[in-house]
């Protein structure tokens, strides 16, 4: 299973494309999808998109 890198919650396995952004269910932080097979993620730098607020 793929754990948060901030919180550790399990992240969904679902189909996801590389590059891709999703936040976090749990603790909102926003994580870019760096590999498929296994899912891996890494917290997605804040910079241009600051969705929501
Ligand atoms: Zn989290």
């Amino acid at each position: 299973m793929t754990q948060c890198p901030e919180c550790e919650a399990t992240v969904e396995n679902r189909a996801m494309v590389i590059g891709e952004i999703f936040p976090c269910r749990d603790c909102g932080t926003e994580l870019e999808v760096t590999g498929n097979e296994p899912l891996a993620v890494m917290p997605a730098p804040k910079e241009a998109e600051d969705w929501g607020e």
